[in-house]
């Protein structure tokens, strides 16, 4: 068996990978699929830590279009990122992995507060660290929270998990019948070209921190192994 690519990975997963195809809320046979991937990876020995987004549940600016106060609305959407990870939570131990969720926002009954170097620990024992409450700050996003907690832990890399895209383009492909993929790109290459990987705080910490992501289609079955064991699939961006 090939050896994986990648010891420690951080996986980001967005929202709505947990929702399927109407894109709004939580599906639990839709997390199985996901689950049993990580599961797959997770017995390469590969250690895992996952940051989940809550685009499926709330997100702040949508709130501040609508009125709200910004800082209220995304603290809103950093409670969305807790449901979401214990959704996941559940499910990866259903299909037999260990896990913990740490928040960055303390809610002690339900999940342990982030302690650096207690998720480093559970990694090292094998268990799958689920990251949830974004960066504990609003204006920020699960993007920044993948790079900040990946440079924190010393991840390889940053598994950018998308929903139907397959990397990352020179234009939106559905629009675009001439648009490129991309199969390297820098970080300031993302940044300059405003290319549609992370936000700009995220790629600027990524790019800050030497930290390389591989952006990949989720949807396609055996995907996260693929990247793991080092197969050329999807765009992958360097400092
Ligand atoms: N959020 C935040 N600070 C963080 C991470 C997230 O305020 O550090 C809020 C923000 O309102 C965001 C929402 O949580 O819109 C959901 O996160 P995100 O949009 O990153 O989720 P995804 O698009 O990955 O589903």
């Amino acid at each position: 068996m090939a050896e994986p690519k990648f010891k420690r990975v951080v996986l980001k997963l967005s929202g709505e990978a947990l929702a399927g195809d109407v894109g709004f809320g939580i599906k639990p046979p839709v997390i199985e699929e996901i689950c049993k991937e990580i599961k797959e990876v997770h017995e390469l020995g590969v250690e895992i830590a996952i940051v989940v987004g809550g685009g499926n549940i709330w997100r702040g600016q949508v709130g501040e279009q609508m009125g709200m106060e910004r800082a209220q609305a995304d603290y809103m959407g950093m409670l969305a990122t807790v449901m979401n990870a214990l959704a996941l939570q559940d499910v990866l131990e259903n299909v037999g992995v260990p896990t913990r969720v740490q928040t960055s926002i303390e809610m002690r009954q339900i999940a342990e507060q982030y302690i650096r170097r207690r998720a480093v620990r559970h990694l090292e024992k094998g268990r799958v660290v689920i990251f949830a409450g974004g960066t504990g700050n609003p204006y920020f996003s699960t993007d920044t929270t993948s790079a900040l907690r990946a440079a924190e832990i010393n991840a390889d890399v940053i598994l950018m998990a998308k929903n139907n895209v397959d990397g990352v383009y020179s234009a939106d492909p559905k629009l675009d019948a001439d648009a490129i993929k991309f199969e390297e790109l820098t970080h300031l290459d993302v940044i300059a070209k405003g290319l549609a990987v992370m936000d700009s705080t995220a790629s600027s910490l990524s790019m800050d921190n030497d930290i390389p992501l591989v952006v990949f289609n989720l949807n396609e079955p055996g995907n996260i192994k693929r990247v793991v064991e080092g197969e050329n699939i999807g765009t992958t961006v360097r400092g």
